[in-house]
């Protein structure tokens, strides 16, 4: 769950998964209401797809002999699609606001019910969609992300871009083209490969103890670290069920000082590691739920999950407490001068409002307007992308498509619905309250306050 993901590491990490058992983290209940029966149908038909998409299952901690069932029997992509359909029929005669009968009546419970045969039905018609999508039909740009992440990006003029640049212009003053005077800003703030783990383990203590201020979790939760080489994403969380997550951080790339808090938090506290243990936890231990021991990548649980997980570095470390915590902590742990905080921070606000040129030109290329070599110098204009980093960008839309959306749209549909609940926005506690609830819950892309 993070941005640039292989397949040929997706491989690694299913094997890797297939290791944490036996510690299954408890039997599915008795397969008491047809709700389970669904929700059983619905994880192997994941797994199916998983068999014809390497990229598609990027967790899964469930009963491991549906994980083989779904190896030997390798249903046709006719028939997945068939059965998606099916099982949205079977969905359709499900109660959608009654508490079903069984459960437990506390409350919220009718809500929880409701949202979770919303969820399921969305999650089967991306699943067809993706079916669509890998026998060869291509939909554009924006019906493709509303079919399988439930949600439409908006369209940005080049001209607001334009006025980042030359603001950024400003800040940056010097001869030769802004690309270059932005990466060799840049280069100032790399932290030493020697330093890595101390500056890391200072950004994932901070992130985890700000969380568990706010958030309980159970004891046994692990988050642990592995740095890598050979990889093409900048790093990877992926779950492994028992509350436990493993993260590495590809170590081939200069890593720069502000992403060992993007990542501690985005990855870990309170993001992708948070979110899964509040499912596993709230949704398949305590309720039974076993849709939600298996994540499919080009779903709208994507957009909710990289959603938080960006936002959460806010609802972590605001502003004005992140730049003191570089301050004192972090730049020192790295050998950077602390008193450039302030500037390397001024100069990375402005280039987050460029984040949506991203967008942009995965619109442009996947709608046919543009060719890769357009793209990329697209994004070496709009970006300051160098033209390594352009390409590399560019194998990831290849790869990904619409999955960009989630990042940036995602955290700002998110922000939105965390502050509409929260109510006062200086209410830090009641902030955390709505975020923690949107973690627990099963809520679609289009079910959040806009
Ligand atoms: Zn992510």
């Amino acid at each position: 769950m993070k941005s640039v993901i292989l397949a040929v590491f997706l491989s690694g990490a299913v094997a890797l998964a297939a290791r944490v058992e036996p510690q299954t983290p408890k039997a599915p209940p008795i397969k008491s209401s047809p709700m389970d029966t669904i929700a059983e149908q619905y994880v192997k038909l994941v797994l199916a797809m998983g068999q014809h998409d390497a990229d598609y299952v990027d967790a899964y901690y469930g009963p491991p002999e549906w994980k083989k069932e779904a190896e030997t029997s390798k249903v046709d992509l006719e028939t997945i699609g068939l059965r998606a359909r099916a099982l949205r029929a079977d969905l359709e005669r499900q109660p959608r606001t009654a508490t079903p009968s069984g459960a437990s009546s506390k409350s919220g419970d009718a809500e929880m019910w409701r949202l979770r045969v919303q969820y399921l039905d969305r999650q089967l018609s991306a699943l067809e969609a993706r079916v669509r999508i890998l026998k060869g039909e291509r939909l554009s740009f924006d019906d493709e992300s509303k079919a399988l992440y439930d949600a439409v990006a908006p369209a940005r003029a080049e001209t607001e871009f334009t006025e980042v640049l030359a603001q950024l212009d400003r800040r940056l003053p010097g001869g030769g083209p802004l690309q270059q005077r932005y990466e060799a800003f840049r280069n100032q703030f790399v932290i030493p490969r020697d330093r890595l783990d101390a500056v890391f383990t200072a950004a994932i203590d901070a992130c985890r103890r700000r969380t568990l201020e706010h958030i309980s979790l159970p004891p046994e939760e692990r988050f642990t670290v592995e740095y890598v080489t050979g990889k093409s994403w900048a790093a990877y969380n992926w779950y492994q069920g028992n509350y436990r997550s493993l993260i590495q951080v590809n170590t081939d790339l200069p890593i720069l000082i502000d992403r060992a808090i993007d990542l501690a938090c985005h990855e870990g506290y309170p993001g992708h590691h948070v979110y899964n243990v509040l499912l596993e936890k709230n949704l398949v231990r305590d309720r039974g739920w076993q849709e939600f021991t298996i994540y499919a990548l080009f779903s709208p649980q994507s957009l909710i999950a990289e959603g938080t997980a960006n936002y959460g570095i806010e609802v972590a470390f605001p502003r004005a407490d992140r730049l003191e915590f570089e301050r004192r902590v972090l730049f020192p742990a790295a050998g950077l001068d602390p008193a450039r905080v302030d500037e390397y921070y001024d100069v990375q606000s402005i280039m987050d409002r460029l984040s949506y040129a991203g967008n942009e030109v995965a619109r442009r290329y996947l709608n046919g307007d543009i060719d890769a070599a357009a793209a990329s110098a697209w994004l070496e204009k709009y970006t300051l992308a160098s033209p390594a980093r352009a390409a590399q960008r560019i194998r990831f839309i290849d790869q990904y498509r619409t999955y960009v959306i989630n990042y940036n749209l995602g955290k700002d549909m998110v922000a939105r619905h965390v502050e509409l609940e929260s109510g006062d926005e200086d209410d830090t506690a009641a902030r955390w309250v709505a975020f923690e609830q949107l973690l627990s819950s099963p809520r679609l892309p289009s079910g959040l306050r806009k």
